[in-house]
């Protein structure tokens, strides 16, 4: 089974993205490629803040995207401001 490609998406405030075909699927600033993983939907992705998500999403979706937040921060810390961080104070 081929590993799953991204998108990435960063460029605006809806930072996470929700399958808009089986609502199954929500990935955090990255949509995937060529299509849903699950439904196969193409261009089916629509950007969603977490609060929004919160809103009108399942549990299960609302976990979701939680978690593939907590992965993205993991995987990659601050690299939109890459500021040195010796200017504390
Ligand atoms: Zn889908």
């Amino acid at each position: 089974m081929a590993s799953q490609s991204f998108w990435p998406v960063s460029h605006r405030d809806d930072d996470f993205w929700v399958c808009m075909s089986c609502l199954g699927e929500v990935f955090f600033r990255k949509v995937p490629m060529p299509d849903c993983p699950s439904c196969h939907g193409v261009s089916t992705y629509e950007g969603f803040t977490l609060d929004a998500i919160r809103d009108w999403g399942t549990e299960e979706l609302i976990a979701k995207a939680v978690a593939a937040q907590a992965a993205s921060a993991a995987a990659q810390p601050a690299t939109e401001s890459a500021a040195p961080v010796e200017a504390a104070d």
